[in-house]
């Protein structure tokens, strides 16, 4: 299953949606590698590296993107899709 699909399965975000505006980037700190709107391009190009981002573990992020998204994505809810994902994963 693609993250897209992992993504929208688990939390109703379908990051199709995303038009790559970058207005979801929050000023980054020193535990972000990358900024908001790459994790979710990397979840469009089913990259892996969405769930090994530090970005993905950020408290300060996930916070962040509860209203992060200008068009109306619930980032809050994909991160911890993704996180859950990201556990998943490390477990198998
Ligand atoms: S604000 Fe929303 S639409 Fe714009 S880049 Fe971020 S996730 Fe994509």
């Amino acid at each position: 299953m693609s993250l897209r699909s992992v993504v929208k399965k688990a939390s109703g975000q379908d990051v199709y949606i995303c038009h790559a505006c970058n207005d979801c980037d929050i000023p980054t700190r020193d535990e972000m590698d990358i900024p908001l709107s790459s994790l979710i391009q990397l979840v469009l190009l089913n990259d892996d590296e969405a769930l090994q981002c530090r970005t993905l573990w950020s408290d300060y992020a996930l916070e962040a993107a509860r209203s992060a998204c200008k068009r109306g994505l619930n980032l809050h809810a994909a991160m911890i899709a993704l996180r859950e994902e990201s556990m998943r994963k490390a477990g198998d």
